[in-house]
């Protein structure tokens, strides 16, 4: 039976390499962070609950890749540099069957953006993963919520909807051949945080925010934040040929309001459109202009024609839904 303390050195406590930024990792009452002068520290923390963010069952590989990936988004949004997280876990026993792959899939994606793990706690419980991240910016440079300006353009990354569509699969609602669910559900379980176009756009974009409970519920957030409304060119947010296989109504309530996205969705000066293009390319990152930025509060959803659609959508809300 491994203890507390076995379980922590075994799966968690890996050796840093050599960071300025890291003066004290695990193992003392704190960790101990050094950020460079004249930077900010950026702090996020997501929480996964089992049973309500996943299948109680789901793949620890997977759950170790998410449970940092969507941390690493919210650096992304802001603009932010990942430095180190945190990781409180409770887990309803200490199963190396469960431990190992969630260890190796938490560590693959850390390494991937030199995230270093800190610090935490570990408790017997319901399976429960909270993680916090830190990472850095220049002072005053964040991308916030409430920085958007009338006329700017609004933009979004990657594809919108394959996520939603692997979890409308398994829930049987839509029906998708079995190569099509494997490539679906790589959207919902590992989901890629854009952290790159974030740092590549940080100086360029006004306001900034991650897509994960649908666009737009999450766009939402930056016109509250930034008392301004906004136009949605719907049939031009950009989906995937597996989505574009469905009928016009669930295209566009998937790209709308599906969740588990994880994109990016930012606004920009007008004058900026060939750098934001240019920084798309620079960070390997596909970048779609949606939308306008308007005075007239309220958001617009808008057919090719110009046409106003009126679709009864709503975001995912961890209180109202069943
Ligand atoms: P404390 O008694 O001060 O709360 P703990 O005994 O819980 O400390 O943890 C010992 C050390 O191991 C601490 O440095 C803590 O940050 C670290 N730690 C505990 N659980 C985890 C975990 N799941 N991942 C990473 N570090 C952890
Ligand atoms: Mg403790």
């Amino acid at each position: 039976m491994l203890s507390e303390f076995d379980l922590i050195k075994k799966y968690f406590d890996q050796p840093l390499p050599d960071d300025a930024n890291i003066a004290l990792g695990i193992g003392d009452d704190c960790a101990l962070l050094s950020p460079n002068v004249g930077m900010q520290l950026a702090i996020s923390c997501d929480m996964l609950v089992s049973g309500r963010h996943f299948f109680p069952d789901a793949d620890p590989y997977f759950l170790g890749h998410k449970s940092l990936a969507v941390n690493l988004s919210d650096l992304a949004a802001m603009g932010a540099k990942p430095l180190a997280f945190t990781l409180a876990l409770s887990l309803p026993e200490a199963n190396p069957d469960w431990l190992e792959p969630f260890s190796r899939g938490l560590f693959e994606l850390a390494h991937q953006h030199q995230c270093r793990l800190i610090g935490g706690d570990t408790t017997k419980g319901p399976l429960n993963i909270c993680i916090t991240v830190f990472g850095e910016l220049p002072i005053g440079s964040a991308l916030k919520r409430s920085a958007a300006k009338v006329d700017d353009d609004i933009w979004v990354s990657g594809q919108l909807g394959d996520a939603r569509l692997a979890l409308n699969a398994y829930l049987n609602e839509i029906e998708l051949t079995s190569d099509q669910l494997s490539i679906a559900s790589q959207r919902l379980h590992r989901p890629s945080p854009r952290i790159a176009l974030g740092l590549a756009i940080r100086d360029i974009a006004h306001a900034a925010l991650d897509v994960s409970d649908g666009l737009i519920g999450d766009l939402a957030h930056i016109l509250k934040a930034s008392q301004v409304g906004a136009s949605l060119m719907v049939d031009q947010l950009p989906i995937g040929d597996m989505l574009q296989q469905q009928s016009l109504q669930t295209q566009r309530e998937i790209s709308l309001a599906g969740g588990d996205d994880y994109e990016l969705c930012f606004t920009t000066p007008v004058h900026a459109r060939e750098l934001i293009i240019a920084a798309g390319i620079a960070s390997k990152t596909q970048v779609t202009r949606i939308g306008k930025v308007e005075a007239q509060s309220g958001l617009r959803l808008l057919d090719n024609n110009l046409q106003t659609l009126n679709l009864k959508l709503h975001s995912f809300d961890h209180f109202t839904a069943p």
